[in-house]
């Protein structure tokens, strides 16, 4: 698979410098039960590597020593890390906001069926992916029965009262392109998956969050194996949007790699690019326990353009 990490190293893209930390996102391992064509972080069920108890344990101490309200699970399917469960329990008891970014075939998954009622124990903002509302484009992009099996799993989580409007229980879905093109407004894209998830299954859900792909991994390789890299840097670039820079994710969050190593997103740790804060080739969360990270520089590269271009995209949707 072809790398456009070195592509990336060398940027024009404006400096940004931390925010208060409010969300530690945790990558609990690569283990995945889907194998998706635009992966960011090339899982799939052959994948091995999962965050351990020690480090798990870490993690609830950082959160506790710095009074992190929210913690974001990602993988992988986050929910296949056998310390997922003890890892939600004793968070939640600490009072943190728990969000688990999960695919929702997950839920039907065999040996699975306790989760989506465990989620719901715990107030666990569920943050399900759907690339499309089409049956077609899903199996397409995610393999062949995902789209059905999806629809099972949002459908488990609407019984239990996740997305329904007078519940406290948060269901977000997830949308990305797969053509090297940015996603359309998040809002009219929203109202379309609203109306027709409705029409054809009765689902419910609070909000749709419209993500532009990141040229990295296994979208990246995809995109220099058809000659769509230059263009794409050039769409991203070219739609760079100052106002974004203002609330890029990474001013607010930092990622943990599964073995407990930190970096400024998701995307930096797949690129394994450091903290420059730390001024190391990589820096473990049981080194920043007693360090405020706030004021201190991010590490940028190209692939920043994609957070900032148009609407903006960042885990939360988009930016403006
Ligand atoms: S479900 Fe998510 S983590 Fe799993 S392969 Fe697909 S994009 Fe990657
Ligand atoms: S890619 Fe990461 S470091 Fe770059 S702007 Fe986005 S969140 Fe920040």
């Amino acid at each position: 698979m072809q790398d456009t990490r070195p592509l990336l190293l060398k940027t024009d893209f404006p400096a940004v410098q931390r925010d208060a930390l409010q969300t530690l996102q945790v990558n609990l391992g690569y283990l995945c039960n889907l194998s998706c064509t635009h992966c960011h972080v090339n899982a799939g069920p052959a994948r091995t590597e999962l965050m351990d108890r020690d480090t798990v344990d870490l993690v609830l101490d950082y959160l506790s020593m710095k009074g992190i309200g929210t913690l974001d699970l990602t993988g992988g399917s986050p929910e296949m890390n056998p310390h997922f469960r003890y890892l939600v329990e004793a968070a939640t008891k600490m009072g943190v906001t728990v969000m688990d970014r999960c695919n929702p075939t997950i839920l039907v998954e065999e040996g699975y069926e306790y989760l989506a009622e465990f989620l719901a124990q715990h107030h666990v903002i569920v943050i399900a992916s759907m690339p499309c509302h089409s049956e077609q484009n899903v199996d397409q992009q995610r393999g062949k029965g995902v789209y059905r099996d999806s629809i099972l799993g949002l459908k488990r989580l609407n019984s239990l009262g996740y997305g329904k409007r007078d519940s406290d229980l948060k269901l977000n879905l997830v949308y990305n392109p797969d053509t090297p093109a940015l996603p359309p407004p998040q809002e009219e894209l929203a109202k379309d998956y609203k109306r027709i998830l409705w029409a054809d299954h009765e689902i419910e859900f609070n909000e749709l969050f419209a993500l532009a792909n990141m040229p990295i991994s296994r979208f990246g390789a995809r995109l220099l194996a058809k000659g769509d890299y230059v263009e794409y840097m050039n769409l991203l670039r070219g739609s760079f949007s100052q106002a974004n820079l203002e609330t890029v994710m990474c001013r607010s969050l930092i990622s943990v790699d599964y073995q407990g190593y930190v970096y400024d997103c998701d995307f930096n740790q797949m690129l394994m690019i450091p903290l420059v804060a730390t001024d190391k080739p990589r820096t473990h969360l049981s080194e920043l326990l007693r360090v405020d990270l706030t004021g201190m520089e991010v590490a940028i590269g190209e692939h920043c353009y994609g957070c900032t271009a148009g609407q903006g995209s960042s885990c939360g949707g988009a930016l403006n």
